[in-house]
């Protein structure tokens, strides 16, 4: 597709989504995914990258896609980003990195998202999204990272990837934070982020779920008795905002963030 308008994202048709639970976005094909990279004008000055909080080289990772080079475009978007199929279903592109594209002026801008999705879903899908960072000496030094959401996984990562020695600490069973229990499976299947996960395990990231800080370990004893040189605390921001009407406090009367909450760890609604 040329012209102002970018390639429309494959969904599942709305009388077969209407009746699962599943994914509705089935991303860009191969053959799509090179015909928009082919838009991108690899700017001089890419304003794409100034809307982008990661600073991923956009232009240098579109201009590989277009030459069907995946596991290079792959290659360039790891370097600043850890969660490139997380971050290329749920970030809101909209408002960064595509709303500053330059083809968004007087058409659609680029697809810089569903072109990060593919190209974290192609590495996926062949087996080939392990990217290999070139060896950083041991420092020797230990951080542990209090959370599992996606402040501490970027943390975690870019850490291990620094050569310093890693912990994850998650209070719940499983790493991921608002990703796993925040957004529904439609929009961010929950095997995908666990997947992203590994990535960071094969990076050196060591995880340990159930693990309370401040109960299990306090961050004194983190400090003084485990060893750890320093604690990077990333532990959401979960309150809901309340409405003040009527009624807000009756039973079965639930916040989105509880409602999600319950709701998603295993796909059932869960009454206390
Ligand atoms: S601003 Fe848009 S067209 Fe220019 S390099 Fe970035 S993605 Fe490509």
């Amino acid at each position: 597709m040329r012209g102002g308008m970018r390639n429309p994202m494959p969904e599942q048709p709305a009388d077969v989504r209407n009746k699962n639970f599943e994914e509705v976005t089935l991303g860009y094909t191969p053959e799509i995914a090179v015909d928009e990279a082919q838009r991108c004008l690899n700017c001089k000055v890419p304003r794409c990258m100034t809307g982008c909080p990661v600073n991923i080289d956009i232009p240098q990772f579109i201009h590989a896609v277009s030459e069907k080079k995946f596991d290079e475009a792959l290659s360039i978007i790891k370097q600043k980003s850890n969660l490139p199929a997380i971050c290329g279903r749920v970030c809101p592109q909209e408002n960064q990195c595509e709303k500053v594209c330059v083809l968004g002026i007087k058409g659609e801008p680029v697809a810089i998202g569903r072109l990060e999705r593919f190209v974290a879903d192609h590495a996926r899908a062949a087996g080939k999204d392990v990217v290999k960072f070139a060896d950083v000496p041991k420092k020797g030094i230990k951080v542990a990272v209090v959370g599992g959401g996606p402040s501490c996984l970027t943390c975690a990562g870019d850490l291990a990837k620094m050569g310093y020695d890693v912990t994850l600490f998650e209070a719940l069973h499983k790493a991921g934070g608002v990703l796993m229990y925040g957004i529904p499976e439609f929009r961010l299947p929950k095997d995908i982020v666990q997947h992203e996960i590994q990535q960071l395990v094969s990076l050196g990231v060591h995880i340990m779920t159930d693990v309370v800080i401040g109960r299990t370990f306090t961050l004194h004893e983190l400090l003084n008795e485990e060893g750890f040189k320093a604690i990077y605390v990333g532990t959401g921001a979960g309150l809901p905002h309340f409405l003040h009407i009527p009624g807000e406090n009756l039973n079965a009367v639930y916040s989105a963030n509880e409602f999600l909450t319950r709701v998603n760890p295993d796909g059932r609604f869960q009454i206390p």
